[in-house]
């Protein structure tokens, strides 16, 4: 098969919406990450998403929809998730509904909940609206690779694979979706995202965090989101967090990257702007400015993308505050790194 890429012009979403309809596949942008979508009504359709990202079948796709009226072929809206709608919606906000019979087992890997979202992106909408189906779309990248936030990124990774990649641009908020349940009591974050823990509470009062969101899942522990049993986010290097103030960061990320590089390892360095004259001689990856996490959200797969494009074979990363957005960043940048990390002040003590 060969993969068009086309810009998102009216002929490419009139393409994309027969394509849709007849149950074929096309990757398209939102305000999140690029994604996969099929129709989410239709089983074949929807196991044709998990044949091309290579897809664990146990791993429930997102439905996308354009219009509140769509809601009730696909769940019930418990009332919490009204005002969370009514707050969020259109945005990067996926709620966990109890799901209605005429969702495909295929799409919700036969869980009784599916998750719902309204994205926000022009192009998104304008295709939702063409097609006027519910439309199934995870993250248009091969399965464990990086999200994609680049039209590039979805043809280096499903090139062959599906007829049509709509063109974009780039995505504003750089990582995938909050993904809140919201039909098992207190709602609870599964995945964090760029609609924060502080902006849902501020509608609904308390809002619980999954454990595992900041560590991986233990032995026997079952995952209440699917998607976060599997590697995920992983360049093909191996990445290590280096923790600790400023004054300790830097110098220990030039004292590993020498290590790493005096021991036959092609190294690099992923740290703030702030930072990149400093580590300049230590192939600096430019993640954002520390003051600005937003700015590291949206760079973040990108900049790991490109780590395998480079070969790098180590990479030391700075971290964020694992608040607001941040949160959201050390999640991926956690599972990015098989949660591996070391204290920069350790690494200072080691080398005197
Ligand atoms: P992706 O669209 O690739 O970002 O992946 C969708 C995410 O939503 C995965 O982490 C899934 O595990 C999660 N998800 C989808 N449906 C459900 C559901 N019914 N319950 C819990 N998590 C879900
Ligand atoms: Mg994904």
């Amino acid at each position: 098969m060969t993969t068009q890429v086309l810009p998102a012009d009216d002929n490419a979403l009139a393409l994309a919406a027969r394509l849709l309809a007849e149950g074929k596949l096309v990757a398209f942008p939102t305000e999140t990450v690029y994604g996969l979508g099929a129709n989410a009504l239709d089983a074949q359709a929807a196991m044709g998403i998990f044949a091309a990202k290579g897809r664990p079948a146990d791993n429930p796709l997102i439905a996308h929809i354009h219009d509140g009226s769509q809601l009730e072929l696909l769940c019930d809206v418990p009332p919490i998730a009204e005002k969370l709608m009514n707050a969020f919606w259109p945005g990067p906000l996926t709620l966990i509904m109890p799901r209605r019979p005429g969702v495909p087992d295929a799409v919700t890997a036969g869980l009784d909940t599916v998750a719902v979202r309204m994205p926000s992106h022009p192009v998104a909408m304008a295709l939702l609206k063409a097609v006027n189906l519910p439309i199934a779309a995870p993250s248009a990248n091969r399965s464990g690779k990086p999200s994609p936030t680049a039209a590039r990124h979805v043809l280096d990774d499903m090139d062959g694979r599906i007829p049509l990649i709509i063109d974009g641009g780039s995505c504003d908020v750089g990582l995938e979706s909050t993904v809140l349940d919201v039909c098992h009591g207190r709602p609870c974050i599964l995945r964090p995202g760029g609609i924060t823990r502080d902006m849902l509470e501020s509608v609904v009062g308390p809002v619980d965090v999954a454990g595992s969101v900041l560590r991986p899942l233990q032995e026997g522990e079952t995952a209440l989101s699917p998607g976060m049993r599997y590697r995920h986010y992983s360049p093909d290097g191996q990445v290590t967090l280096v923790e600790g103030g400023e004054s300790d960061v830097v110098p220990a990320l030039v004292q590993l990257y020498r290590h790493a590089e005096d021991n036959g390892h092609r190294a690099c360095v992923m740290c703030f702007t702030e930072h990149v004259p400093a580590l300049a001689g230590c192939r600096p990856h430019d993640i954002g400015s520390k003051d600005r996490p937003e700015e590291v959200a949206q760079r973040l797969f990108d900049t790991l993308r490109r780590l395998d494009d480079e070969h790098m074979d180590v990479i030391f990363s700075e971290v964020v505050p694992a608040e607001g957005v941040g949160l959201a960043v050390m999640n991926r940048l956690g599972r990015a790194a098989a949660f591996r990390s070391i204290r920069a002040r350790d690494v200072l003590e080691q080398a005197r």
